[in-house]
């Protein structure tokens, strides 16, 4: 028997599983012909198979680099049912029983060992390690290595020492679900993996069913959507801990089963909380972002977001916690404008300088999300390097029944206010500008006297501020980095100043006013 029908056999006696899934397959094949790859699939896309399997097919051990500590413990108990010798090292070990645990497994105890990123930043921690024989190292969340990645932790950085120090160089398997086209070149330089030996199984996930919801009332929404979807398991993320408390206190008042979750709360009442969604005793979960990394809770019918996540990476992990057992679930994402502060406050408060622009221009490629009147599957897809990705047909955009009108007209006052104003402004002092505000700052650089100065003043500044954020999301404006971004025109909306491309809109920017061509031009 070929190795790789060896692997067929173990999926099927250990896991009871009858087929690989896609990816996976090639990631073993090339697992077990000793290359060393890097596998993207989406969460829930089965990359655990990935290295277990060929970890019981090599000789020595496989060594697991993993930064949920939280779940070590899970993964190698659920390892151990299905028969398959595993252990763990983390900080919560004392060096006593790390020494026996490394003693056990130089002896061959064990063809698994999870071990926190954090361990390989001790040289006595290393010099244990090569008392045993290591055929692999996987290493999970890989896009923890890359600096561009959406949650980069210094201490992976330690893994490029690592692999070179064994003699012979162990296989290397780096995995991760959230990879852009950058990130994951970057994981294969920092590692020394050939480009090549990169699988990337498509992102898309079939059963899941996107939606934006703008202009509710969030509170009456969740309330409803549990009502209607009663006894299905269900996430709701909110930014923060006092939200997740408020929200928790108000369903729970309400009479409905949640539990919640986020970092200030302990860890007994963590686990309590967890476990009791886990085995389906509460349905519903508030939760901030700490809720569910590597969290296998297949039955997740909808995942809700109250505010909006910090980024595109951080939204498609979390929401992809639906439907991971392949049935049709909900996403949703509630948008209120305002949210975007919490985020840009975020931000602020927990990178340094230098990275801040980065993470400022991902939000906005997440506003973006929220704006777009596109398919949402597919600007997803895009996002994460799937360029020729198709409608998916059944998302919040795809089935919007109402008619397309066209806004050249509305699109055409914008930009050519933008244009006049020499592109050096943001989105607030550009709707001022439109609507006619007499703001001293308006006066003070002369804008009262352009042209294009209150063309737009029979509309709200929040209708104005909207249709830029629509005109953004659709590649008609540029917004640079940072906290207040300057908008400037590109190629599209040149065309559509010079009348050669006209923009079309489902909701209508009522057009009261008439406007002489020889203002806009
Ligand atoms: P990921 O780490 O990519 O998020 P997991 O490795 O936790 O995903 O796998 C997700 C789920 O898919 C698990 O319940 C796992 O048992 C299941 N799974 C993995 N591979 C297969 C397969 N070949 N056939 C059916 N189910 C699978």
């Amino acid at each position: 028997m070929s190795r790789f029908e060896s692997a067929k056999t173990i999926l099927q006696k250990y896991y009871g599983y009858q087929e690989f899934r896609s990816g996976q397959s090639t990631i073993i094949e090339q697992i077990l012909n000793g290359q060393d790859t890097v596998g993207i699939m989406p969460t829930g896309g089965g990359k655990s198979i990935c290295y277990q399997i060929p970890a019981l097919l090599f000789e020595g051990v496989t060594i697991v680099v993993s930064p949920l500590i939280s779940l070590m413990k899970d993964q190698v108990d659920a390892l151990r049912n299905i028969g398959i010798p595993a252990t763990y090292i983390n900080s919560a070990l004392n060096s006593d029983e790390i020494h026996y645990r490394l003693s056990e497994a130089s002896r061959g105890a064990f063809k698994l060992i999870y071990i926190a990123p954090e361990r390989l930043e001790t040289s006595s921690f290393i010099s244990l390690l090569h008392q045993i024989n290591i055929s692999l190292i996987a290493i999970d969340e890989a896009h923890c290595i890359s600096q561009w990645g959406h949650d980069f932790r210094p201490s992976y950085l330690s893994i490029q020492k690592l692999i070179h120090q064994f003699n012979p160089k162990p296989v290397i398997l780096a995995l991760t679900a959230t990879a852009t086209p950058q990130v994951k070149d970057d994981i294969c330089h920092l590692l020394g993996i050939n480009n090549d030996n990169c699988i990337v199984t498509g992102f898309a996930r079939e059963n899941l069913t996107f939606r934006v919801i703008k202009g509710q009332d969030r509170d009456q929404f969740i309330f409803d959507y549990i009502q209607k979807n009663v006894n299905q398991a269900g996430i709701i993320y909110a930014a923060t801990r006092k939200e997740v408390e408020r929200l928790y206190d108000q369903l729970t008042s309400k009479g409905i089963s949640a539990g919640k979750y986020h970092a200030g709360m302990n860890d007994a009442e963590r686990d309590h909380f967890q476990e009791r969604f886990l085995f389906d005793d509460v349905s519903v979960m508030v939760a901030t972002s700490a809720f569910g990394m590597g969290i296998d809770k297949s039955n997740v019918r909808y995942v809700i977001h109250y505010h909006i996540p910090k980024n595109m990476e951080a939204y498609y992990q979390e929401a992809g916690r639906a439907g991971r057992d392949g049935e049709e679930s909900e996403c949703i994402l509630l948008f209120a404008a305002q949210d975007v502060h919490i985020q840009k406050f975020l931000i602020d408060q927990s990178v340094n300088e230098d990275r801040k622009e980065q993470e400022y221009s991902k939000l906005r490629k997440m506003i973006d999300y929220c704006h777009t009147e596109g398919c949402f599957q597919q600007y997803i897809l895009k996002y994460f390097g799937e360029t020729e990705a198709g409608e998916c047909g059944k998302c919040g955009n795809c089935t919007d029944q109402r008619e397309k009108i066209d806004v050249t007209r509305e699109a055409q006052m914008v930009f050519s206010c933008i244009k006049r104003m020499n592109e050096r402004f943001g989105k607030t002092f550009i709707t001022k500008v439109l609507t006619g505000s007499r703001d001293k700052k308006v006066m003070q650089f002369h804008f009262h006297k352009l042209s294009t100065f209150g063309i737009m003043k029979d509309r709200t500044q929040k209708e104005i501020s909207e249709f830029i954020d629509f005109l953004t999301a659709e590649g008609y404006l540029r917004p640079t980095d940072g906290t207040y971004p300057v908008l400037s025109l590109t190629n599209k909306a040149i065309s559509v100043l010079r009348s050669e491309l006209i923009v079309l809109k489902k909701e209508k920017i009522q057009a009261k006013q008439i406007v002489k061509d020889d203002v806009l031009f």
